[in-house]
């Protein structure tokens, strides 16, 4: 009898080994507390850049079998769900590692690796592209890399998840998990009890929750990040690149943005453009979700506008303002791992997991039949020094 497994969260990070344990059909069970695709989770929105210009050759490498798992899963479901557009890094070139890497670091992996890219300054820059980048900045462009269709992403494995006969329980949360016994018991929010001999937990932000009574507090930190959409000339739409800026100094901002090319429109019926910061300050970050803030400090939305109309050409009136959580570890690496016989997790998404998720998935799926993952997962053992809080 094939084992009856427990997957808690429908994020990306649950939906994807899900998919990649739906040959067991109903023997596979998933519970998320609000539904696919909810506006509290950090997998929500149309879009995610996927790149393998990373300044860690280890993420570098992974992102490269992430990208042909991507494409099998394009051909296996006749689906598009990447956009190849390229990705810019671009700003000051300083070595100082960010949460996103550097331009030193990237451009140094990727000679390494010989991945494909393009130099260039701020003049040819400034031609390419809406950018009015400083005379000093300087631009790393990855032809290769893009956006993974986030949203696309989220009901392709939901369906066919479904479509295999695996249980989605949607608005049904996991209250408790007992390891005790020789299977363990998952408490779900309508009163019921659940056996499973494997539990694979993908709850985002909330995973401390769950982890706390089990004995296990990990080092996550939660960050709300300000994003926004913003509507641009139709007559300059596709001058936009999908970019991160990096900035020396480190103002309230962290001095680190980005953005996306047009991909959607605006309830105008204009382009619209996404961009956003890619920092936290201290006000907008905490231990547990409802200690984190309902809404962004305005100053970070002036931050933004002002980013926005000094740094880009083109671009309109603001349409939304919207705040999504990161799950950080201390060294931006994941958490995949075995945590108890009967308990895998995936946490510690980081700002950036969202273009591993079918090798996540994969990864996960292996962790609960109990098989070999196939790669070095040292860096990302719960283990590792500094992952473990003691004494929740
Ligand atoms: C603004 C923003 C921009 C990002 N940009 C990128 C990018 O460009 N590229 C990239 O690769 N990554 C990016 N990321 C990171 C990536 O989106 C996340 O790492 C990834 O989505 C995390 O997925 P997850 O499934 O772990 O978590 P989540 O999406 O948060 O899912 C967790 C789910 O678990 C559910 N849940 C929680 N507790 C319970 C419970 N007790 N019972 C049942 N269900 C529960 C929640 O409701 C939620 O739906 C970005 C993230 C954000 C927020």
């Amino acid at each position: 009898m094939s084992p009856q497994i427990i997957i808690i969260g429908g994020g990306v990070a649950g939906l994807a080994a899900a998919y990649y344990l739906r040959h067991l059909g109903d023997r596979v069970c998933l519970f998320e507390a609000r539904t696919v695709g909810n506006d509290e989770a950090s997998s929500f929105g149309q879009s995610r850049m996927y790149r393998e210009m990373y300044s860690d050759g280890y993420f570098c490498r992974m992102a490269g079998h992430a990208n042909r798992l991507w494409q099998q899963l394009e051909h296996e479901h006749e689906v598009q769900l990447q956009r190849r557009h390229g990705l810019l890094f671009y700003g000051e070139e300083f070595d100082e590692e960010t949460i996103e890497g550097s331009i030193p670091g990237a451009r140094r992996v990727m000679e390494e690796r010989a991945i494909a890219f393009e130099v260039h300054d701020a003049a040819s820059m400034a031609k390419r592209w809406n950018l009015e980048p400083r005379p000093e900045f300087v631009g790393l462009f990855e032809p290769t890399a893009g956006a993974v269709l986030a949203d696309r992403v989220l009901r392709l494995f939901a369906d066919e998840i479904r479509r295999a006969g695996v249980l989605l329980f949607e608005g049904r949360a996991v209250e408790r998990i007992d390891l005790d016994g020789s299977q363990a018991s998952v408490h779900t929010s309508d009163g019921a009890i659940h056996r499973a001999d494997q539990v694979v937990m993908c709850a985002g932000p909330w995973t401390n929750q769950l982890l706390r009574p089990l004995g296990f507090d990990l080092s996550l930190e939660l960050w709300l990040m300000l994003w926004a959409h913003y509507e641009v000339a139709q007559e300059h739409a596709d001058g936009f690149p999908q970019w991160f800026c990096f900035q020396r100094h480190r103002g309230r901002d962290g001095g680190l943005y980005y953005g996306f090319p047009v991909m959607s429109s605006a309830p105008s019926g204009r382009p619209q453009i996404k961009v956003g910061i890619d920092w936290a300050p201290a006000e907008m970050r905490a231990l547990r979700p409802h200690d984190l803030p309902r809404a962004p400090s305005p100053y970070l939305v002036d931050l933004l506008d002002a980013f926005v109309r000094t740094q880009l050409r083109h671009v309109e009136a603001r349409v939304d303002i919207r705040c999504s959580p990161y799950t950080m570890t201390p060294d931006i690496h994941f958490v995949v791992d075995r945590l108890h016989p009967r308990l895998s997790l995936f946490a510690g998404g980081s700002s950036h997991a969202f273009k591993f998720a079918p090798l996540l998935g994969q990864l996960l799926a292996s962790l609960a039949l109990e098989q070999d993952p196939g790669h070095d997962l040292s860096s990302w053992r719960a283990t590792r020094p500094g992952m473990i809080r003691p004494n929740p």
